[in-house]
């Protein structure tokens, strides 16, 4: 087996990991490696880690955030704050543990003040998460909260209206897509209403994995 192209992270300013290497890197450790250093978009020099993602590699479910938070970026982790927790229960409830789903987010960096990632923040940050998700190849996606759907999806229609209505990824290959609140947005309206539409969000992901072995 040929070794993976290695890469040097950028020492002069704002850089960026090749594309030809980065879009073919045959494995997650590969991936995660070679965009340590990336500073390819304003919030590369403000972060304290990078947070690529965790999870099963090979996860059939496979959810997708908007960004790391002020805890995230400290640990390195997706989704370790209080959504993170929230996060957790919402996987127990379909039946699975963390460890068996795939956790990332649209950018790799701390946005400031846990702002939303600017279009072209996150438009730099996606080529690395279409990769991921190619690597993983989920059975199906759930989105949470508007900006993984904007940008990954280009669907522009606010989360409200988006969600529990199944959409498709086309990337290596069609992926189903169900989107769905982020669990922040949970805990700020945390209202019978917004946990029964999650609810019923995750149970037709979990629905159609089991229809789909
Ligand atoms: S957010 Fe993404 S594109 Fe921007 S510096 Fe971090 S890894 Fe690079």
């Amino acid at each position: 087996m040929m070794a993976a192209p290695s890469y040097i992270p950028p020492t002069d300013g704002i850089g960026n990991p090749p594309s030809e290497v980065w879009a073919s890197a045959p494995s997650l450790e590969a991936l995660a490696a070679c965009i340590q250093g990336c500073l390819a978009c304003p919030l590369g020099p403000g972060r304290f880690r990078l947070v690529f993602g965790e999870g099963d590699p090979k996860a059939r479910l496979m959810f997708i955030g908007e960004g790391p938070g002020k805890e995230e970026d400290q640990q390195g982790r997706p989704f370790v704050g209080k959504a993170g927790e929230l996060l957790d229960k919402m996987i127990g409830g379909i039946g699975f543990k963390r460890d068996q789903v795939y956790i990332a987010n649209v950018v790799k960096c701390r946005p400031p003040d846990n702002r939303t990632p600017t279009p072209q923040e996150s438009q730099t940050c996606l080529g690395y998460l279409k990769r991921q998700i190619e690597l993983i190849d989920p059975g199906v996606i759930v989105t949470l909260g508007a900006t993984p759907l904007r940008e990954l999806l280009g669907i522009q229609t606010g989360i409200t209206k988006a969600r529990g209505s199944w959409q498709r990824l086309e990337l290596h290959r069609p992926i189903p897509v169900m989107p769905t609140f982020h669990p922040a947005y949970v805990l700020r309206q945390y209202t019978q209403e917004v946990r029964g539409a999650v609810w019923a969000d995750l149970k037709a992901a979990r629905a159609w994995l089991e229809e789909h072995p």
